[in-house]
């Protein structure tokens, strides 16, 4: 509801229809433009909680895998590198690790278009991440029926990059390739050096991308053909994100198809790393025994019983002393009579939060000085800079691998 009202400074005026069209026209402009304006916040409001959204699920997701990975590293102790269940589980330790970055990515969504995704680079080698993209990619292929052909050559290329995250960039590709190529088609994977970059392309013989769409595919949501005749489903932000990684990266990613049902062919530039260098060998995560390592006393504190469970039984295993509670008020019971080295604690806990139990711990003469570790769902700098405000010396993200928990184990068998 609204009006309008005209005025004039001399009282004989008089309005003719003329006029009143012109004013009529006016309120109809204004009109539309207020609706405009509503129906703009409505829509902003709504991306807003679609953000959120992503976050919550990401972070609701990301809540069972911490058990299932610690679950597995438990298992891999003690078993020989050769043993089919040893690589069974690293596998399937493989697989979790990529579900988690996956888990994250969603939750990039909501914050790539802002360039706020971080990369943790060391340096690798270009066959190590195509293997890798293989690996995750292989179920979809094999299921596909597809022949796969990888050409990498044997003089390692090295880029400097964060390994997860190319990694997941070619799986994307292959995954793509398999995805929109029929049953028994061909996709090949193939690297080389070109000047100062390495070239990765993935090529498939599938059905193929209408010229007019190349230059869209690389944007948010955006998919070829209706939702309604596709029989493979998808979010639209694969090769977003893809595109967007590579970026990060130094690099470019194009795409071309000669047509309709001709194949494509995905094209991904990195930057060579410079100087000479050896890939980092990246530590699987195999959880030995840690034979001669100093015994701390450690308190894990998680109202989820299966990651508290997990995270005690895998630090007991490496021969800690460990203890369990799974709220709030229980973790500083617990405190009465145990002096823990160590406390990992989440930070959603029922009766009291981890920041304030943070803040009690750093309040007590005798527990000054324990070493706090936060383990959340919650990454985001904000979360973070809220851990450290409460008194936490470090902030580890659910699932945590355990190679940051034994870093941060290793910084307290200094002291
Ligand atoms: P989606 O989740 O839909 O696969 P992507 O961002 O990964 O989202 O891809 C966007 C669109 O680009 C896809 O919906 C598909 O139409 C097209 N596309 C991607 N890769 C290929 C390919 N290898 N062959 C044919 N079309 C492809």
């Amino acid at each position: 509801m609204g009006g309008v009202t005209f005025l004039s400074t001399s009282a004989a005026r008089r309005y003719g229809p003329a006029e009143l069209v012109v004013a009529q026209d006016l309120a109809a402009r204004i009109a539309v433009a207020i609706e405009n304006t509503i129906l703009y916040r409505t829509l902003q409001e709504q991306d807003r909680r679609k953000d959120e959204f992503l976050a919550t699920l990401a972070h609701e997701l990301r809540n069972p895998l911490a058990p299932i990975r610690n679950g597995l590293q438990i298992l891999r102790i003690g078993r020989p590198p050769g043993d089919p269940a040893e690589r069974t589980l690293a596998m399937m330790d493989r697989q979790i690790g990529q579900m988690v970055h996956l888990v994250d990515d969603l939750m990039d969504v909501s914050r790539v278009s802002r360039g706020k995704v971080i990369l943790r680079k060391e340096r690798v080698g270009v066959r190590a991440l195509a293997e890798a993209a293989v690996e995750t990619s292989r179920q979809m292929i094999e299921t596909g029926k597809h022949e796969l052909v990888v050409c990498v050559p044997a003089d390692p290329l090295f880029v400097d990059a964060d390994r997860t995250r190319l990694v997941q960039v070619l799986a994307n590709l292959l995954n793509n390739a398999a995805k929109y190529t029929p049953p028994g088609g061909r996709i090949e994977l193939s690297a080389e050096p070109r000047g100062a970059d390495a070239v990765v392309r993935v090529t498939d013989n599938g059905l193929g991308i209408p010229t007019e769409m190349l230059p869209k595919i690389f944007e948010m949501f955006t998919q070829v053909g209706s939702s309604l005749d596709r029989s493979q489903g998808g979010l639209g932000i694969g090769l977003t994100l893809v595109r967007r990684l590579v970026e990060l990266h130094g690099g470019t990613v194009s795409a071309e198809s000669p047509g309709p049902n001709r194949g494509s062919t995905f094209t991904v530039r990195i930057p060579l790393a410079v100087e000479a260098g050896t890939a980092s060998t990246h530590p699987p995560g195999t959880a030995e025994p840690s034979a001669g390592a100093p015994k701390l006393n450690i308190l894990v504190v998680d109202d989820n019983r299966d990651a508290a469970d997990s995270l005690a039984l895998l630090l007991e295993v490496k021969g800690h002393e460990v203890r369990m509670a799974h709220d709030g008020p229980e973790a500083l019971r617990v405190l009465e009579t145990f002096r823990p080295d160590l406390i990992v604690l989440d930070i959603g806990l029922p009766g009291m939060n981890g920041y304030e139990v943070a803040r009690r711990v750093r309040g007590s003469t005798e527990l000054r000085a324990v070493t706090l570790v936060a383990l959340t769902g919650w990454g985001q700098e904000e979360d973070r800079r809220r851990t450290r405000d409460a008194g936490f010396d470090y902030h580890l993200v659910k699932p945590a691998d355990v190679t940051e928990i034994e870093k941060v184990l290793k910084t307290l068998t200094k002291k």
